[in-house]
């Protein structure tokens, strides 16, 4: 029986440590932290992710602002929102929640975002900074999957490891962060040839597609760690970019979805906030 890593379980004991800390902290402080998340139109997917944020706040004791707009919303409104959550002493992270509406694009808001509160780590300069080795607020999908492969004692450093997907929210910090743990990494993605040639020669992989089950058993080496970062919609039930019924009949370790990663994104967005605000007051 593989090792099924538990988000759940980790991403609980990791926000009960960030609770602890606040309760610390808070006089010393003066106040406790804030997050603001900023939403725009009516995806159902992104107003369930936004109110999870909300009520994860409210569980380590955060304070949170919630900015919502409809999807007419213009850019100059965004911005200005933004400006006005940079320049509050209140918050210490901002979150400009993803996709935007049609018309309107991220690369034109979210540069507005000051780096020092960019809780999601996608600004260039949070991504320079885990591109040099040296990561600040690092984005918080990956930054999980680290957490859950500490938690399982995989080892990381000397393995082979395979990233499928190289977006900059996912694959592409992925894979530096492996890296970091001095993992040899390789990144594939659509134009890869003989992908499952690759995959199956990692002792690692982390698969961030978003296609359902596109990780079949036949791509994966006997007792491979395999992380599925994938949420899909299925019938109407989540899945992820793995066959996890069959995948993990050869896997050592493996993430479920739900229940994996997911949880780890909100826990990681709360760590951020957290460690924006020990550094703005001085706390680290
Ligand atoms: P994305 O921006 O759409 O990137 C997908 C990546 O997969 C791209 O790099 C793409 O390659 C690659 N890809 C697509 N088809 C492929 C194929 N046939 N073979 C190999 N590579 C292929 O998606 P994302 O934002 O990284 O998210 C990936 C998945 O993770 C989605 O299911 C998303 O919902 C999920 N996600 C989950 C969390 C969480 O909290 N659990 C957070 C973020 C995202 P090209 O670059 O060549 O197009």
């Amino acid at each position: 029986m593989p090792h099924i890593i538990d988000g759940k379980a980790v991403s609980q004991k990791i926000k009960s440590e960030i609770k602890a800390e606040v309760d610390l902290l808070k006089g010393g402080a003066g106040r406790v932290p804030g997050l603001a998340v900023v939403i725009a139109g009516d995806d159902p997917a992104s107003k369930i992710y936004v109110k999870n944020k909300i009520s994860g706040c409210a569980e380590v004791g955060f304070f949170s602002v919630h900015k919502e707009f409809d999807g007419n919303v213009s850019k100059s409104t965004l911005i200005e929102t933004v400006s006005e959550l940079n320049a509050d002493e209140n918050i210490d992270g901002i979150l400009v929640q993803l996709p935007l509406p049609k018309g309107l694009n991220p690369d034109e808001i979210l540069p507005f975002i000051d780096v020092k509160k960019d809780v999601d780590g996608l600004s260039a300069y949070q991504q320079g900074l885990l591109l040099q080795g040296n990561p600040d607020l690092i984005s918080c999908t990956p930054n999980g999957v680290i957490e859950l492969l500490k938690s399982a004692n995989i080892e990381i450093a000397g393995k082979n490891a395979v990233v499928i997907g190289r977006s900059n929210m996912v694959g592409k910090p992925m894979a530096m962060l492996l890296l970091r743990e001095n993992a040899t990494v390789t990144i594939c993605h659509s134009k890869t040839k003989d992908l499952k040639n690759t995959v199956s020669k990692a002792d690692i992989v982390v698969a961030a597609i978003g296609r359902a089950r596109f990780v079949t058993a036949d791509m994966i080496k006997e007792g491979a760690v395999v992380i599925d970062v994938g949420m899909n919609r299925v019938d109407g039930k989540l899945c992820g970019d793995v066959d996890y019924e069959n995948v993990k009949e050869k896997a050592a370790a493996i993430t479920p979805v739900p229940g994996g990663v997911g949880p780890m994104t909100i826990t990681m967005l709360l760590k951020n906030t957290l460690e924006s605000f020990k550094k703005k007051n001085n706390l680290l």
